[in-house]
């Protein structure tokens, strides 16, 4: 990988660079090959460098910051909490936690009622699993081949992103199927209807084989979010559902990135009429500024742990801070209507939008999503749709990539990059204007991705 960041002038800039450079040990990275901006500050949709280079973040950092940096109620809401009380072990009733958990179910699908907190997602997910596991005393965990889940070892293990080639165990009791994904099918369809019939059989098939009996969970994303954004089919998840309820099996919605807000309603299980059983969550519930997940029970698998203790815990499951945080996001969220501002500017300003960058731009394959949750696939050849990089490519391979995200940032765009595909996801609560400038910026990196079509 090439270091893209501009370099630091400032003489703070390069002092907190040299610290980072000697000191941090940085996720997913080859140490020695990568050039972190420094980052002086940030608010709203922007964060700047120390040297007043300004970004509009079209990555929501880490698609958390749904209601964008330093929303002064939120940060008033955590000095408030921490003036009154920091920290507080789990195993007592706080008022913040209540209140957050009361607010998160009253918004959770169905009836999902009781929530189990932890420290972000991936651990969220680890839970999710084993409660499934427990419950029903079966085995092994189905996930899709194109899915992420978090960096913890039984969360990259059903990653089906090369994410968790290096790491990978090879944990018994888990085995990947193929979710549907028009585009690129694995199922040699060619309509959505066909995509999603034949996902479907696929999946029972792979049940079939497998032993039904063994299974305790089906993980997916609702929409899958680092592994493209593919937004499933008409009738898949209600598909999925009816599948899990004929075998007995947990059905778990992994709601981490598309939930809160970011698919213009509370949760993308709601956009497919589906309930899970358990459906975990994390970034936008508190946008991000202090760490916290979890995950949503529904009332049977509660009541396996009802009177038999539930074995996993987390010292700071449910931390104040965090959840004072949570509080007062899903306060600024519902007073400001963020979700439906995400809903409307998706289907009326970046949908249209994007579709028209795709009719202009030969390098855009495909454009989906919704919401503000949208990929644009760049491809080399739009008939071949072969991509304009390979798959997990890195280095001279990545080139075109690489250019196309250091025009973005020349452009004043910082940019979601993941394999062969651009990201748009900026805050939910991004405004028109902003909106507008990202856009011209995207078209201008786009240009430079046409060059090697
Ligand atoms: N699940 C999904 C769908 C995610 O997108 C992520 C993070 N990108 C995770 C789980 C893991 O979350 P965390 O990084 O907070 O552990």
């Amino acid at each position: 990988m090439t270091p893209q960041s501009t370099p630091d002038s400032s003489p703070s800039g390069a002092a907190v660079k040299a610290a980072d450079r000697a000191h941090v040990f940085h996720s997913w990275s080859a140490q020695d090959l990568i050039d972190p901006l420094a980052v002086a500050g940030a608010e709203g949709s922007y964060f700047w460098d120390y040297d007043g280079r300004r970004y509009l973040d079209f990555t929501s950092g880490l698609v958390f910051t749904n209601i964008g940096y330093q929303h002064p109620k939120v940060v008033a809401a955590i000095q408030e909490q921490a003036g009154r009380m920091t920290t507080f072990a789990p195993a007592f009733a706080i008022e913040a936690r209540s209140e957050a958990a009361r607010l998160i179910a009253e918004r959770t699908p169905g009836d999902l009622d009781k929530i189990f907190f932890t420290n972000g997602g991936a651990d969220a997910v680890e839970h999710a699993l084993r409660m499934a596991r427990l419950h029903t005393g079966r085995p092994k965990v189905l996930s899709a081949y194109r899915s992420y889940h978090g960096g913890t070892q039984q969360a990259v293990n059903v990653t089906g992103d090369p994410r968790r080639w290096a790491s990978d165990t090879g944990t018994a009791g888990v085995v990947r199927f193929w979710a549907p994904f028009l585009y690129r099918s694995r199922f040699h369809a060619e309509t959505e209807e066909q995509e999603c019939a034949r996902a479907l059989e696929h999946l029972e098939t792979t049940i079939a084989f497998e032993g039904p009996a063994t299974i305790a969970a089906i993980v997916l994303e609702t929409i899958p979010g680092t592994a493209g954004i593919m937004v499933p089919p008409p009738g898949y998840l209600a598909g999925v559902r009816e599948i899990c309820d004929r075998h007995g099996i947990v059905f778990v919605l992994d709601e981490v990135m598309a939930g809160f807000g970011r698919t213009g309603t509370w949760f993308a299980a709601g956009l497919f009429g589906v309930v899970p059983d358990l459906m975990t969550f994390a970034k936008g519930v508190n946008s991000g500024y202090v760490p916290l997940g979890g995950v949503a029970i529904s009332p049977a698998i509660a009541e396996t742990f009802a009177k038999r203790p539930y074995p996993g815990g987390l010292t700071y499951s449910g931390h104040p801070l965090a959840c004072a945080a949570a509080v007062a996001t899903i306060g600024v969220m519902a007073e400001e209507g963020v979700v439906e501002h995400a809903a409307r500017l998706g289907s009326d300003v970046l949908g249209p939008a994007l579709r028209e960058l795709a009719a202009r731009h030969p390098s855009v394959g495909e454009v989906r999503g919704t919401g503000m949750f949208w990929a644009l696939e760049l491809v080399r050849d739009q008939q071949t749709r072969e991509p304009l990089v390979p798959y997990n490519a890195t280095g001279e391979a990545n080139a075109p990539m690489a250019a196309f995200a250091a025009a973005a940032k020349r452009h004043g765009l910082w940019p979601f990059v993941n394999m062969n595909r651009t990201h748009v996801v900026p805050p939910c609560n991004v405004s028109e204007a902003e909106l507008k400038e990202g856009l011209a910026a995207l078209d201008a990196a786009l240009s430079v991705a046409d060059t090697y079509t």
